[in-house]
């Protein structure tokens, strides 16, 4: 949850984020200190022979920020501006964002400095293979799990967990998760993070008395979190979906959008855009829409402190990873917008990645409903956790959200002790 501008290192902004909640809950010394340090960083530089018989290298990084929960999970990602301190926030994020949902956990993130959109198939198969044996020796169901990230999707997973096969010489489908079904990938993976967002949502609303049955939804990003969290407060909670955006634009319709059936034109023509019976509308337009829920689905840094004055969600539910700054979360908090943040609101991923895991490790397979309702337990148990805390304390929901995860490591690091 890069919640911070671009031109800000976001190690800097994930370091600062552990000292004000450090200060708020006492946490001084050494666990304060250990707490803003990755706990074990790998960087491979490793050959790769192209489709032209060319050799390039690649840098790989794989950063396991706290294991004092358990085994680090995180995804891995495929970027030309991977850095390694871009790689070392992501993985303390994923950190906070497996202990507010209090999953087994600690955090971790990987990277390749590559370009994706510029390789064949073949050459991003030799490339998978080649950095997964070169982190080989710090990945595995009980050390280090990655699944997937930007530009790395189910297939690269597969690539990961054969080459880690392989190299055991048995097959270890616990090694990552994010895989395709029929290879121990879990039934609701697909859905979990927008249905995750649904969950919180809808317990947000409750408390805030805010009616999701009729109330209205705009959603910025009507990709894969974005169209499911909209599918499912339309298909089981009644909400009316009254706009959806894309790169390309947006739509608006006082009345109400079908989701299905704007993710339907989506498929037909690449976007929302020009569904019929809807009015186009821009990006910002539907950031600012009056709605009783917004949900950005899309980029970081959206809500800025520029435009937060403008908003007029009662909820703001973050199904993307930071799309506030933080300058705008005290002026959200200010007008009594409730900000669902992202390690919370987005945290259904990663949940049931934990559940594809234990599957994994167990051989044994749930049908959808049980993964759906043990994915609702823990969202409604991890929105309630938060809230509690935003109560008792007075502070906004994320910083509720840090300090119920930091607290959380904190106390796994105090139990623990020092070795030796
Ligand atoms: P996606 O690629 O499926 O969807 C992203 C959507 O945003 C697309 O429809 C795209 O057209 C749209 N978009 C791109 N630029 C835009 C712009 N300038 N304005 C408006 N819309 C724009 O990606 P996703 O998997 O749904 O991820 C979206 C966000 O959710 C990311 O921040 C991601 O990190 C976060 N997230 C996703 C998951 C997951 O499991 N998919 C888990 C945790 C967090």
């Amino acid at each position: 949850m890069p919640n911070t501008e671009s031109s800000i290192n976001p190690f800097e902004t994930a370091k600062q984020q552990v000292d004000i909640v450090a200060d708020l809950i006492g946490i001084d010394g050494g666990v304060r200190e250990i707490l803003k340090h990755p706990k074990r960083e790998l960087t491979v530089n490793f050959p790769v022979k192209m489709d032209d018989g060319s050799v390039k290298v690649f840098t790989g990084h794989r950063v396991q920020y706290n294991m004092a929960r358990g085994p680090t999970k995180g995804g891995i990602r495929y970027h030309p501006g991977v850095t390694l301190d871009e790689v070392r926030a992501l993985a303390a994020w994923m950190t906070w964002k497996c202990a507010v949902v209090n999953i087994p956990y600690g955090g971790a993130k990987g990277g390749v400095v590559c370009d994706p959109k510029h390789m064949s198939k073949t050459e991003l198969e030799h490339l998978t293979r080649r950095y997964a044996s070169e982190i080989a020796g710090i990945i595995g169901p009980e050390i280090d799990i990655p699944a997937p990230d930007v530009y790395t999707d189910s297939q690269t997973m597969a690539w990961i967990m054969d080459t880690y096969s392989m190299q055991k010489g048995y097959s270890v489908p616990g090694v990552v998760t994010g895989k395709p079904l029929s290879l121990g990938g879990s039934e609701g993976r697909n859905e979990a993070t927008g249905r995750g967002c649904a969950y919180v949502t809808r317990e947000a609303a409750k408390d805030a008395g805010v009616r999701i049955k009729g109330g209205t939804v705009a959603v910025q990003g009507f990709g894969n979190a974005g169209s499911i969290a909209a599918k499912i407060l339309y298909d089981e909670q009644g909400a009316k979906i009254i706009a959806a955006s894309d790169s390309r634009g947006g739509i608006y319709k006082a009345d109400g959008l079908n989701p299905h059936s704007v993710e339907e034109h989506k498929i037909k023509t690449g976007s929302v855009v020009g569904f019929p019976g809807a009015k186009a509308v821009s990006n910002e337009e539907v950031l600012e829409m009056k709605a009783d829920v917004l949900i950005p689905a899309a980029l970081e840094n959206v809500i800025t402190a520029k435009n937060a004055d403008k908003i007029q969600a009662k909820i703001v539910s973050e199904a993307a990873n930071g799309p506030t700054v933080p300058a705008a979360d005290s002026v959200l908090h200010q007008k009594k917008i409730i900000v669902l943040p992202d390690i919370l609101a987005n945290a259904g991923g990663v949940t049931v990645s934990y559940f594809e895991w234990a599957q994994d490790i167990q051989g044994y397979y749930w049908p959808l409903n049980e993964v759906n309702s043990r994915l609702e337990r823990v969202m409604v148990q991890s929105y309630n956790d938060v809230h509690k805390v935003a109560q008792e304390r007075k502070v906004h929901h994320r910083t509720a959200a840090y300090v119920v995860a930091i607290q959380r490591v904190a106390d796994a690091m105090r139990l623990r002790g020092m070795y030796p």
